[in-house]
């Protein structure tokens, strides 16, 4: 019988600690750490999203500034809210939603926030360190939140077989570049893999994140393999609609040494690592070690 990975309760934990670790900050240096979060246009998950981040960043005591922008914005609106956050002293991480409206380009815009405060972790240059390995750089939540998961169930990784399934500059490739510093020899799957499922049984540990409901069946995972969900889809019931992930759950469960379960998985974690990055920049900021000009 496999272990159920309670995303939930680790990151009830780790939003608590994160909260007492921002009132040491604020009693030490004066600063609040503050989350700018910028969302241009109406799309109902992501205004779902946007409003569970603030929601988040204020119950962990600290502070969120919010910026909704029709979605007829251009991009040097946009641009020039970025450049008027990025001096803003008050404001340690920027977040811009996605997904942006089709006039605008997401990376000139993701490129402009400044990597000191790039708390999702996008900036070509965090995504330039987390590639060569450096450790000073903004780790995207949903794959920083995956490897705290991981840890919980095996705190050493090193020579572990992992297969990740998606390759998104979100999720699949930060979370292919984790695995490798975590010392585990990685396979990086996606739609042109030609056998998914065969790469899949080989591994010690399983993180998928393809979009595609049950994609993952019981066939796909070797006895005791540890299997991340981090698909988020919509299916409909016969008494309306309900969440499931990307792993036929009632198939692979009981193969599986540990799993996370959707909802409740890999989902509370991506907000708590956000929250967990954006104390960091403000702590980066107050101890100087990032000055804003
Ligand atoms: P994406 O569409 O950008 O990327 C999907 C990736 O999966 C692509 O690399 C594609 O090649 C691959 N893929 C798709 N179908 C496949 C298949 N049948 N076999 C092998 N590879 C396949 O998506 P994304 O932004 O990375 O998100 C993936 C999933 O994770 C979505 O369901 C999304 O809702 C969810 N998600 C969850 C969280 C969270 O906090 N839990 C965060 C981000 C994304």
């Amino acid at each position: 019988v496999s272990k159920l990975i309670d995303g939930k309760a680790f990151a009830r934990r780790l939003r608590a600690d994160i909260r007492d670790q921002a009132q040491g900050l604020h009693a030490r240096h004066g600063v609040m750490p503050t989350l700018a979060v910028v969302m241009v246009g109406e799309d109902p998950a992501s205004a779902v999203y946007v409003r569970n981040k603030i929601r988040a960043t204020e119950e962990a005591g600290m502070r969120s500034v919010s910026h909704h922008l029709p979605k007829s914005t251009t991009q040097d609106e946009l641009l020039d809210l970025i450049a008027e956050l990025n001096v803003d002293q008050s404001v340690h991480g920027i977040l811009v939603q996605l997904p942006l409206p089709e006039q605008i380009d997401r990376d000139a815009v993701l490129d402009a926030i400044s990597p000191e405060k790039d708390v999702d972790g996008f900036h070509i240059v965090n995504a330039g360190r987390l590639a060569v390995g450096r450790q000073d750089g903004f780790v995207p939540c949903t794959p920083m939140g995956c490897m705290m998961l991981l840890r919980s169930v095996v705190p050493n990784l090193a020579g572990l077989h992992a297969v990740v399934i998606g390759c998104s500059n979100i999720v699949g490739r930060p979370m292919a570049r984790l695995l490798q510093q975590a010392g585990c020899t990685v396979t990086v799957t996606h739609l042109k893999t030609r056998d998914v499922a065969a790469e899949a049984c080989r591994a010690d540990i399983i993180v998928v994140a393809a979009g595609h409901a049950g994609l993952v069946r019981g066939g796909w995972v070797k006895e005791g393999a540890i299997v991340i969900d981090v698909g988020i889809n919509r299916v409909e019931t016969d008494s309306g609609s309900r969440l499931v992930g990307d792993v036929a759950f009632d198939e692979v469960s009981p193969r599986a040494a540990a799993i996370t379960p959707v909802p409740g998985g890999v989902g509370p974690m991506t907000i708590a690592c956000l929250l967990q990055n954006t104390l960091q920049a403000a702590r980066q900021f107050a101890t100087g070690a990032v000055v804003v000009e």
